[in-house]
């Protein structure tokens, strides 16, 4: 019996198809579905007892943002929601019904992260950002995870931090090692299994005093897990090394901060950011009405203008709180906010970048300034030389770059 299988067998016995889960999902109710939520989940079920993959079904697997909020104290029988949708994901894509794009993973010597690392670095900084090392005793081990590499910036702002808080760490690159976390929003649930394993052997081939994690979905996996290892946030390891107020850069106005879904939803060190911040900035947080709202992903993709006025809305609530900048902590989100389609009242920035100011280190936010371009073709200009040094065909790159700064334009698409 497949994985797949085995888990959609465990889901159809125990689903009592309740609705819970579909009447608190956020991304579910920003589309207005014409189904009460018990009949959207009476789908899931038949689904996955073998029966027809309907629209809702679809639906319900493309929708979900990966928030984790349906996963905390939703589901009356204990079922974890949000899998659920994976795995319908991946039950759908067996059958050829879920085609949103294809999957190349981040280990991929073709890879998208890895083509735009390439691209926004020089040679020695992408060498730098892909090559493992030690340095000294190698205490500490920094892992970057994989969709960072779209943004190197931020990888190079974070990795100059490093050097200059401690001396002996090691560097441990994303793409070819990958927390699983881009397999199983893919679907792919036997993959990400196999690379969070590959993972852990990584991780305990040393006796590492703390294990850095840049990604918050590496955070969240690594907590969610049952393997012991001492893994800490970077912006938690950053926080308690930082020799008190670090304040040195331009003015940015007050800030808000727009958390990372999953680690706000299962409450995973929501002190960490903002102690930072406050730290580099000398500013406190000022906090937006309504807690935590996922940036929208799954709902841009799903159900695009949904998507937009899902995102329009958490840039007008950014700017309400008076603030000149609103941070997020993840590359994601960063991702989403950026968008060239934006016209934000208000400055987007990563914590990252304001905490590598605060220490006199500054890489050009070329991802950012492509991102607001949006336009493959300057973009191509502004690449440059930098083509001919790179590995693959120029058809390829171009490929690229229209998904990631003008998706609208790509004929090639990946989930
Ligand atoms: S993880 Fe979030 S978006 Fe996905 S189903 Fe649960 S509540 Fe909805
Ligand atoms: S809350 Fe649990 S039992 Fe109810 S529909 Fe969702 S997964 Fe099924």
């Amino acid at each position: 019996m497949t994985l797949l299988r085995f888990l959609a067998d465990e889901f159809s016995k125990t689903c009592t198809a309740c609705g819970a889960c579909a009447a608190m999902c956020p991304a579910l109710t920003a589309t207005d579905p014409k189904e009460t939520p018990s009949a959207i989940q009476g789908h899931v079920r038949a689904f996955l007892e073998g029966g027809p993959p309907t629209g809702t079904v679809i639906d319900r697997a493309q929708l979900c943002n990966e928030c984790y909020q349906c996963t905390v104290d939703t589901c009356p029988v204990g079922l974890d929601p949000m899998r659920t949708n994976l795995l319908l994901r991946g039950c759908l894509r067996e059958q050829g019904v879920w085609t949103q794009g294809v999957f190349i993973p981040p280990s991929d010597p073709a890879g998208d992260e890895r083509v735009l690392a390439a691209l926004l670095t020089t040679s020695a900084e992408f060498k730098r950002i892909t090559t493992p090392f030690k340095k000294g005793d190698g205490r500490f081990l920094f892992f970057p995870g994989c969709n960072i590499y779209s943004m190197p910036d931020k990888l190079l702002t974070a990795m100059d931090i490093m050097d200059r808080l401690v001396d002996d760490w090691s560097f441990l690159p994303g793409l070819s090692n990958c927390c699983g976390g881009n397999h199983s929003t893919a679907g792919f649930l036997t993959a990400e299994r196999a690379a969070m394993d590959g993972l852990v052997d990584a991780f305990q081939k040393d006796d590492f005093e703390a294990i850095v994690l840049w990604c918050p979905t590496c955070v969240t996996l690594f907590h969610l897990s049952e393997v012991d290892l001492p893994t800490v946030s970077f912006a938690r390891f950053v926080t308690d090394r930082l020799p008190g107020q670090t304040v040195a850069q331009e003015d940015i106005g007050s800030i808000t901060l727009h958390d990372p879904c999953k680690n706000h939803f299962l409450r995973i060190d929501p002190g960490a950011p903002r102690e930072l911040l406050t730290q580099v900035t000398g500013k406190v947080v000022l906090e937006m009405p309504r807690e935590n709202v996922c940036c929208g992903y799954g709902l841009l993709a799903g159900s695009p203008e949904d998507g937009r006025r899902w995102i329009q809305s958490r840039l007008e609530e950014a700017s309400d709180t008076g603030a000149g900048t609103m941070v997020n902590i993840c590359h994601g989100c960063h991702w989403f906010f950026t968008g060239p389609q934006w016209t934000p009242d208000i400055r987007i920035a990563n914590y990252v970048t304001l905490a590598g100011q605060a220490m006199g280190i500054r890489h050009e936010e070329r991802f950012l300034k492509w991102r607001r371009w949006g336009d493959p073709v300057r973009i191509m200009v502004d690449v440059g030389d930098r083509i001919d040094q790179l590995p693959w065909p120029k058809d390829r790159i171009e490929a690229v770059i229209r998904k990631a700064f003008a998706p609208e334009m790509a004929t090639e698409s990946s989930s």
